[in-house]
């Protein structure tokens, strides 16, 4: 199916190839919407994010750190769609005029952080992989790589931000994981993976970045605590997060509580960041849900902005 003339098709599998198709269409279609490369992954595919509106006030979506969740990608590019459409017919969306909100704030939308390991959920490993011998190892000898989360050499991207980064590492170690593997290894050092690095640059170097509201699934939850004492807006914004999705504030526990990229922005940088956990069930969790989650998604992906 066609949203408008963006080949956005929410019947299949999103992958890298499927998200610069749209973004091309995007950019085609709607000739204010930006589109900047955070720079490539481990494979040397490209990795775009979108800038939308002209404010002083930025704010961050960020999709698909993880393999099996690429359905927050597809997510993100029909929030995308739905801004720009509204942005050029001067509509509102849950009380929130889209000519305000373009004026006063500008959206970075980062669809998809961790293309390479998308790729191999969705299509497996091809054996011209240069990594194949060490993927196929890392990945317990099997093929399948249908649960796999982490990035192109098995590091998974939300554990290797900066942030309790050693004290998981025991964690780690206590779990049997010492080396790559398909989930929760969190490499050598924090930000020792290109996707991850480029990511916190681009954060750092952003300094009007009020914001960042990062997707996963699952289980209709929000993690806004990063093991610190947290400031009232923070605590505020996870309240009518909650809210506006009515999905439940929940404590990070165990292994979850360390080294994300919610993490780093509240512990390290004191910055208003969220990780909102979309749909139920099993990951990855079937397309079928990714209409409803939107549906219920929509106003607070809209709305988050105004926090600021
Ligand atoms: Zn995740």
């Amino acid at each position: 199916m066609r949203y408008k003339n963006i080949p956005l098709d929410f019947s299949k599998p999103f992958d890298s190839n499927a998200l610069s198709e749209c973004a091309q269409a995007l950019s085609d279609q709607y000739p204010f919407l930006g589109i900047g490369y955070l720079g490539k992954s481990i494979l040397g595919v490209d990795i775009p994010y979108f800038i939308l509106g002209e404010g002083k006030k930025e704010i961050l979506y960020v999709g698909a750190h993880h393999g099996m969740e690429w359905i927050t990608s597809l997510l993100l590019v029909r929030f995308l769609l739905d801004a720009c459409e509204l942005a050029e017919r001067k509509k509102s969306i849950h009380q929130v005029p889209l000519e305000f909100l373009l004026e006063r704030y500008t959206l970075y939308v980062l669809p998809m952080l961790n293309p390479d390991g998308v790729g191999y959920q969705i299509h497996g490993v091809d054996e011209a992989n240069p990594l194949y011998g060490r993927l196929i190892s890392m990945n317990g000898g099997s093929t399948d790589f249908s649960r796999w989360q982490a990035n192109a050499r098995g590091v998974d991207l939300n554990h290797n931000y900066d942030a309790g980064f050693w004290e998981y590492k025991q964690i780690e170690l206590d779990n049997g994981i010492e080396n790559g593997a398909p989930t929760k290894y969190s490499g050598e050092c924090p930000e020792s993976e290109p996707e991850v690095a480029y990511l916190c640059n681009f954060i750092r170097f952003h300094e009007n970045i009020q914001g960042i509201l990062t997707l996963h699934t699952q289980g209709e939850e929000i993690f806004y605590q990063a093991g610190c004492v947290l400031s009232r807006k923070q605590e505020r914004i996870a309240k009518e997060l909650s809210a506006l999705t009515d999905y439940r504030l929940s404590r990070t526990e165990g292994s979850a509580c360390f080294g994300g990229l919610t993490d780093w922005c509240v512990q390290r940088l004191g910055l208003p960041s969220y990780t909102l956990e979309c749909g139920k069930g099993e990951n990855p969790l079937p397309l079928t849900q990714a209409i409803p989650i939107y549906a219920r998604l929509r106003r607070a992906l809209f709305r988050f902005p105004l926090f600021f």
